[in-house]
């Protein structure tokens, strides 16, 4: 564990890794990515916090929490933009990117690149969409990441671990098309809009649905003769 001296061969770099911090809204996910962020200042380390386009909360160049935790961060509108901003950076420890669940499937592959060159990559996102589905590129990320910590919210009916949350708002039509999917800003909302839910209290999760019937867990198409 020496460090960097002389001219760095091409090739992957010792010392990258990715984590993955995820889980459902109002699990906390961007204040554990916070608090990564801040001891690895504590240590010296050189550190990009970055946020994507889409989350204004509180006004871009800032990451904050829903408690109010907040540091300075650059902007990304893609996978590709992140890619380029870490690269024009200069060198760097530690990138830590917020709200991953934006980036698209490209984010992905640029993760593991920055890795490779010895980054140490934290990624908060959520793995869940508002209707109970695997929210990519969450999931893929959690496959190939050396750390992963899957947080739970609290349940807004029980209080039990909450690993999913619902939106208690219909779509508001303009720029929300009600998609949970969709990479729309109405889906960083706060606590006005969605709630933090455990499985007993989730309402109409796919996997309730008719047997066969394509829910979340459904992912063979062959060997079906209707
Ligand atoms: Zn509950």
């Amino acid at each position: 564990m020496s460090g960097a001296a002389g001219p760095q061969p091409p090739g992957p770099r010792a010392g990258g890794r990715v984590e993955v911090v995820c889980g459902p809204m109002f699990a906390g996910k961007t204040e554990e990515l916070l608090r990564r962020v801040r001891r690895a200042e504590i240590a010296g380390r050189r550190v990009e916090v970055v946020g994507h386009a889409l989350d204004t909360r509180r006004g871009a160049g800032t990451v904050s929490s829903h408690s109010g935790f907040a540091t300075p961060s650059r902007t990304a509108r893609d996978a590709d933009d992140l890619e380029r901003l870490v690269r024009e950076a200069g060198p760097l420890d530690l990138v830590a990117v917020d709200e991953a669940q934006f980036f698209g499937p490209g984010l992905v592959d640029v993760v593991q690149r920055l890795a490779d060159r010895g980054l140490v990559v934290v990624v908060a996102g959520l793995d869940v969409t508002f209707d109970a589905r695997p929210f990519e590129p969450l999931p893929a990320l959690m496959a190939l990441a050396e750390r992963v910590d899957k947080l739970t919210a609290v349940c807004a009916v029980c209080g039990e671990d909450a690993a999913f949350h619902v939106r208690l708002a219909a779509p508001t039509g303009a720029g929300d098309p009600g998609d949970p999917l969709a990479p729309v800003a109405a889906h960083v909302g706060g606590a006005e809009t969605y709630e933090a839910r455990c499985r007993t209290h989730l309402p109409d999760p796919p996997w309730r649905g008719q047997p066969g019937g394509g829910g979340a867990g459904a992912s063979s198409t062959s060997g079906t003769n209707e």
